[in-house]
């Protein structure tokens, strides 16, 4: 497995628990250490006991090592990341660089290397000849795509069980060899072409946060029209073509995949003669959505200049410490350019947070740092704040206002507190 990021270090720990020996290469030196002793380097649910009994078990192997841990495999994954340029275009150069290392250390014989970063279509083939380019004479290989789909907070989860495994291949040997890999997992089995299976994890993650944006544009309407945005999608939920899953009205879709996926398929269609996609559209909208939302938010404040703002949220979502691309972390760099005093409070995200500000205080403990605040934000879905004791709260806050950017509160509870409530689409 080379990389060991959120994707490649929870499908080693699943791989290695299905009884397969996996090395997991990474570059970071001091990283790979603390890995050998079960230290990992970000949350997720289950993760460190099942590394910690993968090493104890001999079958994951942690490395720097592409020398130990390419020629003794039958499969090589790549699993590294796919960051977007500044112009939105994909930066491949992670993919790239670990094709060339692999290709420098293919053993005699065959390897199938499977690409798991999600990239465009056509960039395994071109895996396959920075592979060629490399390899010893007597080396064989063959390429497949093997897209990912699980979800940080949920990644050991999601790999046990997926809805669907998408075999992107174009041999019989490599499909039956990811079949065989895949065999402990009960979810079914899609095999396609390589540049099909490519496609499809974009356009999955392309249509999910299409959703969000489509929400985010019914909720906005609904504000001008009376109607309340949770009873919408209850509504339209219903109807077995729409679905009741992944509705949800917000700051707009964040996180270390969406933006960046959308941006990448969004420069795709345009490479391939596209320019007039709803996605190139999606993607400006949700840029411009934390905006929007805040100057409303700040109406109500009067100014945010002055204002103590006591924040609850940090991580992208739930149950993860991730804060790439998190609308918390937007939200904060807009407060305090504008003068506001934050606060914050977050259940796993507080040492990853405190590396991008130095100027705010953050608490594990909710309840401190929404004290003597003029109000609250709650930024994300973390299912702790649904519990908090907000008579509690009031009676510390400066304040009485509250902007809930997920709906997780039920308003007319909280403003029978005495709070001025602010949700999305009510
Ligand atoms: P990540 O940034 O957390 O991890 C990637 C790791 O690869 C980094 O630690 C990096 O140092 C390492 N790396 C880069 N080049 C390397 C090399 N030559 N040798 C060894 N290690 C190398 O990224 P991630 O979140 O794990 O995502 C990986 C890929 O999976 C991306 O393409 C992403 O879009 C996709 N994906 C991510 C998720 C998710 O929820 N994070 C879900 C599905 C798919």
């Amino acid at each position: 497995m080379v990389g060991a990021g959120y994707v490649g270090l929870a499908l080693s720990a699943v791989l290695a628990d299905f009884g397969h020996k996996v090395w997991v290469i990474r570059k970071d030196d001091q990283k790979n250490e603390a890995l050998k002793k079960g230290k990992t380097h970000f949350y997720d649910p289950g993760l460190d006991d099942l590394v910690k009994k993968d090493l104890a078990s001999g079958r994951f192997i942690p490395t720097t090592n592409y020398k130990e841990a390419i020629p003794n495999s039958e499969v090589a994954f790549i699993c590294v990341g796919t960051p977007s340029r500044p112009n939105g275009d994909i930066d491949l150069s992670q993919v790239f660089g670990a094709a060339k290392e692999i290709g420098k250390n293919l053993r005699k014989g065959y390897t199938l290397v499977v690409n798991k970063s999600t990239t465009p279509p056509g960039t395994t083939k071109k895996v396959a000849s920075i592979l060629e380019k490399n390899k010893q004479k007597e080396a064989e290989f063959e390429v497949a795509f093997c897209p990912e789909f699980l979800r940080e907070g949920s990644a050991i989860e999601d790999s046990r069980h997926p809805d669907r495994i998408i075999i992107g291949a174009e041999s019989k040997k490599a499909i039956d060899i990811l079949k065989e890999i895949h065999s402990k997992v009960d979810s079914l089995v899609l095999e396609t072409k390589i540049a099909s299976a490519e496609f499809i994890k974009y356009a999955a993650n392309n249509y999910l946060a299409l959703r969000i944006v489509y929400v985010n544009q019914l909720a906005d309407i609904c504000e001008k029209s009376g109607a309340d945005i949770d009873e919408v999608i209850e509504g339209i939920g219903l109807d077995k073509r729409i679905g009741s899953h992944y509705w949800y009205p917000g700051l707009g879709y964040g996180g270390s995949c969406f933006p960046k996926d959308v941006a990448a398929f969004s420069a795709y269609a345009k490479k391939v003669g596209e320019t007039d996609t709803i996605i190139k559209k999606m993607h400006q909208l949700n840029r411009k959505r934390i905006d929007k939302i805040l100057k409303k938010v700040e109406k109500k404040l009067v100014t945010f200049s002055g204002k103590t703002i006591g924040v609850l949220g940090l991580a992208c979502k739930k149950g993860t410490d991730d804060i790439r691309e998190s609308p918390a972390i937007k939200v904060i760099e807009i407060l305090i350019n504008k003068k506001a005093q934050v606060k914050a409070s977050d259940p796993l995200a507080i040492e990853n947070t405190k590396k991008c500000f130095n100027r705010i205080e953050i608490f594990y403990d909710p309840y401190r740092a929404v004290k003597n605040s003029d109000a609250v934000f709650i930024l994300n879905d973390c299912e702790e704040y649904k519990k908090i004791n907000f008579d509690k709260i009031k009676k510390t806050m400066k304040g009485n206002f509250i902007f809930d950017s997920r709906n997780i509160l039920d308003k007319t509870k909280i403003e029978k507190l005495g709070f001025n409530y602010m949700g999305i689409g009510k």
